[in-house]
């Protein structure tokens, strides 16, 4: 793999565009992308003040910024990733247009549709600090690079929780993982443990069965998943449910050996001999870089109004980061279109008030 010059996304050298520039040979993900870079090479600089920018590259931000180019938005997408969560997803039978696609193939067309048919200028990095000042708001990212745009939507998204047991921090990637994994080998034939009773958790149940040897779904309620994938899990002859489980404690050697559980209520404790532990209880909102700007419900979510803005002028918010009903990609992609308007309706408001503020100057 290669690294996009301008955009620092991975390319494959295979199906990247490449030029001979200075001797050497650069690799990019797109037109768009290669041109920026002879711009640079030209005038020797980027730029860094938009209208808008978008933080975030999962399904909302993704969507935001596809809506926000054909809109004709100056607009710049600044991501730690292309595809969010829903590069994670196995197997996506909800989307629309679709009886069923693989997160990473439907991350794919997304990406395909941001970089290619309706180009915009993007970055592969993480968003560190935003800063209100007069007019807008200063983006700093992990490389200390400064950016400037006159409104944000943020789409940060949501990031996995932790149980917060002993043994879980040692064990992490020594047989404690957190969701689906791509290569499940390491526990072909083995006892494995999947803790949680959502879509998630049963999903990974899912892509465990025909590879592990008896699986133990342990989780503290019953399980809250889709009833369709509840009924396939019922048919499976090597799971056993815990349901109205607590875990106790990861442990073994140098990889995890066992678990302890135990029932709720109840003293006696349970230890399942186990070579992998998937753990998938939930996720929290990554609201923390604009916590100090705008209003947050309860879970951390940014609270917004039907045309996701914010308690803070010209911040927009959109997908599960917001308090918006429902966290699946269909929504979080109609969240985002939606802030990608109403951010274009702000920008078109400020230009107007700008410009009755001249004509009663004269
Ligand atoms: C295992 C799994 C399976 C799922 N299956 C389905 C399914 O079958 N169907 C369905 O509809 N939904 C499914 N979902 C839910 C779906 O993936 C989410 O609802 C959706 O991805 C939310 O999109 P989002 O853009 O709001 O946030 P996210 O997908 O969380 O994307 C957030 C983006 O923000 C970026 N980011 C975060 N912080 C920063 C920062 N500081 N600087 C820069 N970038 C940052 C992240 O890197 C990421 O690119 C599943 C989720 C999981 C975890």
């Amino acid at each position: 793999m290669e690294r996009d010059p301008i955009c620092h996304m991975e390319v494959s050298e295979k199906t990247a565009l490449t030029i001979e520039y200075d001797g050497r040979t650069f690799y990019f993900c797109s037109e768009g992308c290669l041109d920026k870079f002879m711009t640079e090479r030209s005038r020797k600089s980027l730029k860094t003040s938009y209208d808008l920018i978008i933080i975030g590259g999962g399904p909302a931000g993704l969507t935001a910024a596809v809506y926000a180019a054909t809109l004709k938005t100056d607009a710049f997408l600044l991501a730690r990733d292309l595809g969010g969560q829903a590069i994670d997803s196995t197997k996506i039978e909800n989307y629309m247009g679709y009886d069923f696609i693989t997160g990473p193939e439907l991350v794919e067309r997304f990406q395909y549709q941001l970089i290619h048919s309706h180009y915009m200028d993007h970055l592969m990095s993480d968003v560190e600090k935003i800063e209100p000042l007069e007019g807008g708001f200063h983006i700093t990212t992990g490389e200390l690079k400064k950016y400037f745009a006159k409104t944000l939507i943020i789409t940060t998204g949501m990031t996995r929780r932790k149980l917060k047991i002993p043994g879980e921090e040692e064990y992490q990637r020594k047989g404690i993982f957190y969701g689906s994994l791509q290569d499940f080998s390491f526990v072909q034939g083995e006892d494995v443990a999947v803790i949680g009773g959502g879509n998630s958790a049963l999903q990974v149940v899912e892509n465990l069965h025909g590879i592990a040897k008896n699986i133990h779904i342990i989780s503290d309620l019953k399980l809250t998943g889709d009833p369709a994938i509840i009924a396939r899990i019922n048919t499976f002859s090597n799971v056993q449910k815990y349901e109205e489980y607590k875990i106790i404690e990861f442990s073994g050697q140098d990889t995890l050996a066992s678990i302890i559980i135990r029932k709720k209520a109840e003293e006696k404790t349970i230890r399942l001999p186990v070579k992998g532990a998937f753990i998938a209880i939930g996720l929290q909102p990554n609201s923390a870089l604009v916590s100090h700007l705008l209003k947050l419900n309860e879970k951390g979510e940014i609270m917004i109004q039907p045309d996701c803005s914010t308690s803070h002028p010209g911040l927009f918010a959109a997908g599960d980061v917001t308090d918006a009903y429902g966290k699946r990609i269909i929504i979080a992609s109609g969240e985002g279109a939606k802030a990608a308007m109403a951010a274009r309706q702000y920008i078109l408001n400020l230009r107007k008030n700008k410009f009755k503020e001249k004509a009663n100057e004269y």
